[in-house]
């Protein structure tokens, strides 16, 4: 019973459902270590063996921008997203995800490190209580309030998007970070739907929507192989992490943080620090679209050297 409970994640299939088919870098402050623990008390998934795996690809990490490999072959993503395969919005009880339509091929993403099509299948953000915490990934230790997914599966090689999460090259997963900053329009028509899946389990029909709109326009990204940040934590997804953050508000922060992890007549435990900790690189390298911003201060070094010898 509990082990069914707990394979209640982002990527549960969603069986007898109908589907029409700018903070600066926090490096070891007391604050940065203990966010860390704040979901393992929150939310049963985890607080089983589950959520621990042997694994060496495992997400998210700590992209160190310094050390990631300017690629030149990668060129930008391909995105086509068409906006009537939008289904639905629900609470899955961990967060809140918008659901499409993938029976066609009506919304891909292909190019990039990118070597097939990749259905859009939902999204889904991690967010913490405060603004201080709530990414999955971070950049150069610098952790951000929000992280939306946009999740796809490969449908050249893969029947099903729920075959396709057990096997290699099965995923593509972009990431965007959120910034506070100016209101998020498009952002906002998903948030004006949350009085309706406000608890555990509530879905509400939203059959119109284009997530690109919640991309930002830079396409610079980070890209690396690593797993689902949920169980079954399969080491099955192409990382696609977007340099640039979108920028959001605080009340729309605010109204991530007025859902529910609870169903209806549980006791309320706001839906907040729905995210997983930091794993290890370990032998991995992770590549840039864009090159890295030259060393300020070796050049800086280099100009005075060559101030002396004239
Ligand atoms: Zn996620």
């Amino acid at each position: 019973m509990k082990a069914r409970l707990l394979l209640l994640p982002l990527f549960a299939p969603f069986r007898g459902r109908k589907l029409r088919s700018g903070q600066p870098g926090r490096f070891c402050s007391l604050a940065a270590c203990s966010y860390k623990l704040r979901n393992v008390e929150l939310h049963p998934l985890w607080q089983s063996s589950s959520s621990v795996t042997g694994g060496t690809k495992q997400s998210p990490i700590d992209i160190q921008a310094r050390s990631s490999v300017f690629d030149p072959k990668l060129k930008p993503l391909s995105i086509c997203y068409d906006p009537t395969t939008c289904l639905q919005i629900w609470n899955n009880g961990y967060s809140f995800v918008v659901e499409f339509d993938d029976t066609t091929e009506n919304s891909v993403v292909t190019g990039g490190p990118l070597n097939n099509n990749f259905r859009l299948k939902q999204f889904h953000f991690h967010w913490g209580a405060i603004n201080d915490w709530g990414s999955e990934h971070t950049v150069d230790s610098k952790v951000f309030p929000a992280e939306l997914h946009l999740v796809h599966w490969n449908s050249d090689l893969y029947k099903c998007f729920e075959e396709a999460i057990m096997e290699e090259n099965g995923l593509a997963v972009i990431g965007v970070f959120l910034k506070l900053g100016t209101h998020h329009p498009e952002l906002q028509s998903v948030i004006d739907l949350f009085p309706s899946i406000k608890y555990k389990d509530a879905v509400a029909a939203f059959t119109y929507f284009d997530p690109s709109t919640l991309m930002p326009s830079c396409p610079d990204y980070w890209t690396y192989d690593g797993s689902l940040t949920t169980p079954p934590l399969t080491e099955s997804v192409t990382w696609i992490i977007k340099k640039k953050p979108i920028e959001v508000t605080q009340n729309q922060l605010a109204a991530f943080r007025s859902l529910f992890f609870t169903s209806i007549g549980e006791e309320e435990k706001k839906m907040v620090d729905n995210f997983r900790p930091l794993q290890p690189l370990m032998d991995r390298t992770v590549r840039s679209s864009f090159r890295p911003l030259p060393n300020v201060f070796h050049f800086e070094t280099k100009v005075k050297e060559h101030s002396h010898q004239q």
